[in-house]
């Protein structure tokens, strides 16, 4: 009975035998097979396969002895072609079958099992296989988490190293100036995320209006940031709340989905949309305990964050609180050192630097400028009769008319005392004598009033252009002493006047 069932490869119909097969492999783990196919490869069929096929894939034995049809209907669509392709390599070459694929569950539901069966040729040609094939999902779900647990890895990892080179960036400014260090964390940032965009805001001291300071944008994605300047968000209630909480709370503000925005957000809504996020995620940003902006990212398209992705986004964004702080440290600093307390104008230690980057220019490119020395009539007379507090308010207010009568590319500083100093950028030597005189002219037109007392004020001034070095090297020195030279010529000549290389003008 046994022989007959192994030649004719149908041990299942031969009861006795197939009964004592069944119950030796009924102990066995996984399924125990098998399996023929026809020299012409074209058909197949499993003589036997223990009962274990029923429990898992709910096929009786005895529907595959004469068709192994609805066992190979239960491999995964994906799968079938190399499970058959596997097969024919086996049985080409009579080397093991082994392969691992996906099948349907009785209860519905893939699972990986891998089949391995040592391959026989029969005399006629057919092909018997003798194998198992056994249940390894637990091995892929370990496989798998395997993998996500070394890719979470991989991500910390690859996070703290990024956060690690920002820091020192901005410790050492190793991009040069505080903007590009920003810049340059925006793009790390923005594309260790995989967002389309990442930026910077600043608010308004009231929260009333805010400004977009950096941003990044991936390539093809359009960039914000020229329509994003001094923007009122007076019509965004929505708004208003997060940016309450991220003032009060230290709140973060987070939209999976702007198409779920609450109704309340139909302007924000319609803003976004219009701009074609679909996601974003805004962090305060927090100098010297106060929030004065926030950062962002956004998505254009809808994407799930990961848990976490807040606190490390909050990492980011105290990165950069630290570095605006000291950015705002190191500039109030250097502000303190080149400015003039009193009149908030730059002092001397800013003009002689820039006087000599001025003459270095004009001696390259030819760049014409002129220096104007001011100096307040009678000063000590004004100090004598409102008392030093008085003269400084006057020294204040003449400091305020000479930068509301200059432009910004000149220089004006406060040089001692009551001298001041005008450096007049790109003019020619017409335009000087016409620009102080209008400054002149300011004074005589704005009331100076002290303890509610009209205070006279005149100013005389001496000129001295780059146009008159011709046989003499022009230094800042010289520039200097030839148009304090011409002021004390203004004073001689009864000062409210000024003196120029083409002589005295009064007003
Ligand atoms: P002149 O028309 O010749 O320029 O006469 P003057 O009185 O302005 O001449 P002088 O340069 O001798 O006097 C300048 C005075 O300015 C002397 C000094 O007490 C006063 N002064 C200098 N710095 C300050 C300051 O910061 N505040 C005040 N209130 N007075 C100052
Ligand atoms: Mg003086
Ligand atoms: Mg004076």
């Amino acid at each position: 009975m046994v022989s007959k069932a192994s030649r004719s490869g149908n041990g299942q119909q031969t009861g006795l035998s197939a009964r004592f097969f069944q119950k030796l492999t009924s102990g066995v783990p996984g399924v125990l097979f098998v399996y023929w196919v026809s020299s012409e490869r074209d058909s197949h069929r499993c003589p036997f396969i223990s009962e274990h096929v029923q429990s898992l894939f709910g096929i009786e034995p005895s529907d595959l002895s004469d068709n192994a049809d609805p066992i190979f209907a239960m491999i995964h669509p994906e799968d079938v072609d190399a499970v058959m392709e596997s097969i024919r390599a086996s049985a080409d070459t009579l080397k093991t079958w082994s392969y691992r694929a996906r099948l349907m569950l009785k209860h519905g539901g893939y699972e990986w099992f891998e089949v391995n069966a040592e391959p026989e040729r029969q005399p006629d040609g057919s092909t018997l296989w003798f194998g198992q094939f056994h249940n390894i999902q637990h091995y892929k779900d370990l496989e798998q988490s395997l993998r996500e647990s070394e890719a979470e890895f991989s991500f910390q990892a690859g996070f703290q190293r990024l956060i690690a080179r920002l820091s020192t960036e901005f410790i050492n400014l190793g991009f040069g100036t505080i903007d590009q260090c920003i810049d340059e964390l925006l793009r790390s940032i923005g594309l260790f995320f995989k967002v389309d965009r990442a930026y910077l805001y600043c608010f308004t001291e009231d929260y009333s209006v805010m400004t977009n300071t950096h941003e990044w944008c991936r390539d093809g994605v359009p960039a914000l940031i020229d329509t994003q300047q001094q923007v009122s968000i007076e019509n965004f209630h929505w708004w208003q709340e997060q940016i309450e909480g991220m003032v009060s709370g230290s709140r973060v503000v987070f939209i999976e989905d702007v198409d779920r925005l609450p109704r309340e957000a139909a302007p924000e809504r319609a803003l976004l949309q219009e701009q074609g996020v679909s996601s974003m995620f805004c962090v305060p940003i927090r100098v010297r305990g106060r929030v004065t902006g926030f950062f962002g990212v956004d998505s254009l398209r809808r994407r799930t964050w990961r848990l976490d992705q807040a606190d490390l986004l909050i990492i980011v964004s105290g990165l950069l609180s630290g570095a605006l702080e000291r950015n705002r440290l190191e500039e109030e600093l250097l502000n303190q050192s080149i400015r003039d307390p009193l009149t908030g104008l730059h002092n001397r230690r800013y003009l002689m630097p820039r006087l000599d980057e001025m003459l270095g220019r004009s001696n390259r490119r030819g760049e014409r400028f002129a220096l104007a020395i001011f100096d307040i009539d009678h000063f000590k007379k004004i100090n004598d009769s409102i008392g030093h507090l008085g003269g400084d308010y006057i020294l204040q207010r003449f400091a305020d008319i000479l930068v509301s009568q200059t432009r910004s590319m000149d220089v004006v500083a406060r040089f001692g005392g009551e001298e001041f100093i005008v450096v007049f950028s790109a003019v020619e030597h017409g335009d000087v004598r016409q620009l102080v005189q209008r400054i002149l002219e300011a004074v005589h037109e704005e009331s100076f009033i002290f303890d509610d007392e009209e205070i006279p004020v005149t100013v005389s001034a001496g000129v001295a252009g780059i146009e008159e070095f011709v046989d003499r090297p022009a230094t800042p020195d010289a520039l200097i002493a030839g148009a304090d030279y011409r002021l004390y010529l203004a004073k001689q000549a009864g000062r409210d006047c000024l003196v120029d290389v083409s002589g005295t003008l009064r007003i």
